[in-house]
């Protein structure tokens, strides 16, 4: 498995598949290949279908020093489905370079013609069934296995803390219209504000959502977000990091860690399945922030390795066959709802851990579920997997 900071990044939302990965191409592509007067670059699979919708064209024309040229295009012949050709053109417009770009989910690249690895691989083991063996095997705790592989990751994870928090005051703060033709308000300070009137647990359930509301519109209106493990699903791990620190009052080091121990999943899912909407539907999204959540969440209760794991397995698992049909192609609706739903389900996932591991065994572990997970999305039709022409999408032009 790679390193849990190719999980966590620091990006410009509203998708890290649409934005946050060609944001990095195009960075690499200058660094490597230098500048151009001219660059043409065409999308292919789903950020040719949202890419309009997510914002790609313009990230793009805002990151290439050049004038930029932005295609979509249909029928791409390369072996992963959503990608993109980008070529830097001298003054005659003759192509100079080229480079095919997969965007892998996640805002995790590759490029075909530039072999970096970005995807380079830290952990040997690869299911949660292999990790056990080995903490069963040495004696060490999760958090001591994964610092043992990711020394520096810790201070990592406080700064990818810091960026969590301050995205979601940022996004409380906020008020007016997302960009786009849907003309949504922003909810989340309205949100925060009606739970000032509310007491015990609807209290606390609003102010996670007004929490998961504001991350997901700050992403929506393309501000820097967090990768949890996707910009589009950022707001379920905010939510729990904001509630953490402010309702809550855990110190930021605990939460750095219950942020390793929650990744851990996240890689799990990437390694095994995919957290690519695009690929696998939205439960690769928000059923993977769900499942992370909700080990983040078993950690910071207190819960044992098996309960963790328990907590993370149902997570996904009720998230199953969950699809991506994002209406006009903007990550709003369904997504900033669902957002604020998944950290319900997350904290859900906890207490039902919690209580029923103490009557009965699970029979159902995390490595089943995400086998099941990676399945089910190949049997999602594309229409289902963030190409906007299905599902709620569909319907919602239907009724325009
Ligand atoms: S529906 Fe889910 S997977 Fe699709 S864009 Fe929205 S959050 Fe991402």
């Amino acid at each position: 498995m790679q390193s849990l900071t190719e999980l966590y990044k620091k990006g410009r939302g509203p998708s890290s598949s649409h934005t946050l990965a060609p944001e990095r191409a195009c960075r690499l592509f200058t660094e490597v290949c230098g500048v151009f007067p001219y660059y043409q670059v065409q999308l292919y699979g789903s950020l040719s279908l949202t890419g309009k919708g997510h914002g790609t064209d313009r990230v793009i024309i805002e990151t290439l020093p050049g004038e930029t040229e932005v295609k979509m295009c249909l029928n791409w012949d390369e072996e992963f489905p959503n990608g993109f050709y980008l070529r830097g053109l001298n003054e005659n417009h003759i192509e100079q370079v080229k480079w095919t770009v997969f965007s892998l989910g996640g805002g995790t690249i590759r490029i075909k013609e530039y072999p970096v690895d970005f995807t380079r691989e830290i952990y040997s083991e690869n299911s949660w069934k292999e990790i056990t063996e080995v903490l069963e095997h040495e004696g060490l705790s999760l958090t001591e296995y994964i610092y043992r592989h990711e020394p520096d990751l810790h201070a990592y994870l406080l700064g990818i803390l810091d960026a969590e928090l301050a995205c979601v005051d940022r996004g409380l703060q906020e008020s007016g219209i997302l960009p786009g033709k849907l003309h949504l308000k922003r909810s989340a300070g309205d949100l925060y504000r009606a739970s000032e009137q509310m007491s015990g647990t609807e209290k606390e359930r609003m102010r996670m959502m007004a929490y998961a509301y504001a991350a997901s519109e700050e992403n929506a209106d393309g501000h820097s977000c967090v990768t949890a493990p996707t910009l589009g699903a950022c707001g379920v791990i905010a939510s729990v990091c904001y509630y953490a620190v402010h309702d809550l009052g855990i110190d930021l080091d605990r939460i750095a860690d219950a942020l390793a121990v929650g990744g851990i999943f996240g890689n799990l899912i990437k390694q095994n399945a995919t957290i690519s909407g695009a690929v696998g539907g939205c439960q690769a999204e928000i059923g993977a922030a769900v499942s992370m959540a909700a080990a983040i969440c078993a950690y910071l209760e207190g819960l044992d390795r098996r309960q963790i794991e328990y907590a993370a397995e149902i997570g996904m698992e009720h998230n199953l066959g969950l699809t991506c049909d994002p209406v006009m192609g903007y990550v709003m609706i369904p997504c900033i709802e669902r957002n604020a739903m998944g950290v319900l389900r997350a904290y859900d996932a906890v207490l039902l851990s919690k209580y029923m591991s103490r009557i009965k065994r699970h029979l159902v572990s995390f490595d089943m579920v995400v086998h099941t997970m990676n399945e089910t999305g190949n049997q999602i039709p594309i229409t289902l997997k963030e190409t906007a022409e299905g599902g709620l999408a569909l319907e919602f032009e239907r009724n325009r």
